[in-house]
């Protein structure tokens, strides 16, 4: 048997994988176009047709709208923007309670503190990793007004449970879809599951603009809130005659038009990038799914994944070596990706680290020194991010997930072979079989 490269062997991967780039002379050509015009940026943060902005975001705009068949889609200057303006705009503030995911990026719960109000973490699926339903209602008090879903991985939140109990309390739902342009569940697009969907355009995405973010809802009266936190809502609400102040602070989340001009070349790539993104999904899957400790993602019934990142299950029961060891003798096998080679071999156990864990949680300190917006003395609920409060995400993180991005274009058959011979080489080593 072939010496590990943990142990000094040969490498089974000994070139970087290629670059990620999704960029190509289209974006080129509309950048150009719009560099040449002079006009980078239309906005104008008061009551003014060019209040919403110019041509390139307004067709970016309108562009997204029809794909995604869905009312308004509104372009920021990233996801975090979106979810922040998405947030406002339901006018949820201090006293109010928001239900999050622990498992997702930090800026999904980051955007309920933005408005003084309280996130409080549901548990995950132990299959879909997105929110389970039964935890989320058990954590519905008087004080709950929205939910933040995320679809994470790419895989659908559980729309038709979820929606149902938040119809039954009242509650809005704000579906961070950062991860899943393109998934599809039930024969509708991720992100227009829930009242209010966020995509992000960030360089790491399936489509991007360098940084960016779409909000959409079928919503008038949250698109325009939306609209006016993206752009100086309280310096604009006087002139244009909008009289619900609450939230009315705005902020400059504005899209350039270089931004936009990349962004709709982008999306008339997303089709055929996702399809390579499924391809690669699978034909890896051909290579490890018979590797005894490793578990494929499940992909929830009547859905199309997309496969932001590939999250696999650790089965340590079938081997003699935990998931981080594993893992490092995984990644010795392989080399990083091109570019960006800092970043070491993109596969790493876990995601990332339960939000609630983190310091903010933990010590309560945000807004100055007096305790806001946890101790607040307009809220009346109790705060709860002990550690143990949503076993399976700490299950998950800690002891069972690995996630990869080795599935993204253009890995080619080749590349993902020699994925797939580490992953094979590694447990032929340490399987307890023989
Ligand atoms: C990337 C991401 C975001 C933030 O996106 P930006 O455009 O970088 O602000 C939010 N939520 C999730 C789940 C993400 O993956």
């Amino acid at each position: 048997m072939h010496k590990l490269a943990i142990n000094g062997g040969e490498k089974v991967r000994t070139s970087l994988f290629p670059a990620y780039k999704v960029i190509g002379e289209e974006e080129i050509a509309a950048v150009k176009h719009v560099l040449e015009s002079g006009v980078l940026s239309r906005f104008l943060g008061t009551w003014h047709e060019d209040f919403y902005g110019g041509p390139q975001v307004r067709a970016l705009e309108a562009e997204w709208a029809e794909y995604f068949e869905v009312k308004h889609a509104i372009a920021v200057n990233s996801a975090t923007s979106g979810l922040y303006c998405a947030m406002g705009a339901t006018g949820v503030g201090p006293g109010d309670e928001v239900i999050v995911s622990p498992y997702t990026m930090t800026a999904s719960a980051a955007a309920v503190l933005v408005y003084n109000a309280v996130p409080v973490f549901a548990d995950i699926e132990e299959d879909c990793f997105c929110l389970e339903p039964h935890s989320v209602e058990q954590r519905i008090t008087p004080y709950t007004r929205a939910v933040i879903v995320v679809d994470i991985f790419g895989q659908p939140y559980d729309a038709d449970r979820i929606n149902a109990i938040a119809q039954k309390h009242n509650l809005l739902v704000i579906e961070d879809a950062a991860q899943a342009p393109g998934a599809r569940y039930k024969g509708k697009w991720a992100g227009t599951l829930g009242d209010i969907g966020v995509f992000s355009l960030n360089y790491h995405k399936h489509i991007h603009s360098g940084e960016g973010g779409i909000v959409v809802t079928d919503n008038n009266e949250l698109a325009e809130r939306v609209r006016l936190i993206r752009n100086h809502a309280e310096a604009v609400v006087e002139n244009k005659g909008y009289n619900n102040l609450i939230n009315m602070l705005g902020f400059n989340y504005r899209m350039t038009e270089v931004e936009a001009a990349i962004a709709r070349e982008q999306l008339k790539k997303l089709k055929g990038l996702l399809k390579q993104r499924r391809e690669n999904v699978i034909y890896l899957e051909e290579q490890i799914s018979r590797i005894p400790c490793l578990q494929m993602p499940a992909v929830r019934d009547s859905c199309q994944h997309s496969y932001y990142v590939h999250a696999l299950k650790f089965k340590s029961d079938m081997v003699d070596i935990n998931r981080e060891l594993f893992i490092n003798a995984v990644k010795a096998e392989l080399m990083p990706v091109e570019l960006r080679e800092s970043e070491g071999v993109n596969v790493g156990c876990g995601y990332v680290k339960p939000l609630y864990l983190q310091p903010l949680y933990q010590q309560q300190v945000l807004y100055g020194d007096k305790g806001c917006p946890f101790n607040c003395p307009h809220y009346e609920g109790t705060i709860n991010y002990r550690q143990g409060l949503c076993p399976v995400c700490e299950k998950m993180h800690y002891e069972e997930l690995i996630t990869h991005e080795l599935i993204r274009p253009p890995m080619s058959k080749d590349d993902l072979n020699d994925v797939g011979k580490a992953f094979a080489k590694v447990w032929r080593s340490y399987s307890n079989e023989k």
